[in-house]
């Protein structure tokens, strides 16, 4: 599954997720954000809310990828587009990350 937040981009690999026991971006996000996403009845991962309303309610505050990280499958990444940043890192030398 894939939603954005008011910048950022969650996408959850929910083959990874068949595996997990911990729950720890839903724990993460009860704890740490505003609760946007959490366990179906069916066990998997689901936004609390609609598209619109996850855009709105989310605080970007990252912590489902660290938990997830830390303590489930490693299935959750968030991706942060910056404009701007391919053409900073073409003029610089640097090769995209
Ligand atoms: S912690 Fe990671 S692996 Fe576990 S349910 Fe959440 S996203 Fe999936």
């Amino acid at each position: 599954m894939e939603f954005w937040e008011k910048t950022i981009r969650i996408r959850i690999d929910e083959a990874l997720c068949a595996s997990c026991t911990s729950y720890a971006c839903v724990e993460a996000c009860e704890r740490y954000g505003r609760e946007i996403i959490m366990r179906g009845p069916d066990g998997r991962v689901h936004l609390v809310g609609d598209a619109e309303e996850t855009a709105r309610r989310g605080t970007e505050c990252l912590a489902c990828e660290y938990e997830c990280r830390m303590r489930g499958r490693g299935a959750l990444s968030i991706e942060v587009p910056i404009e701007g940043l391919d053409d900073y890192r073409e003029r610089h030398g640097l090769q995209a990350g």
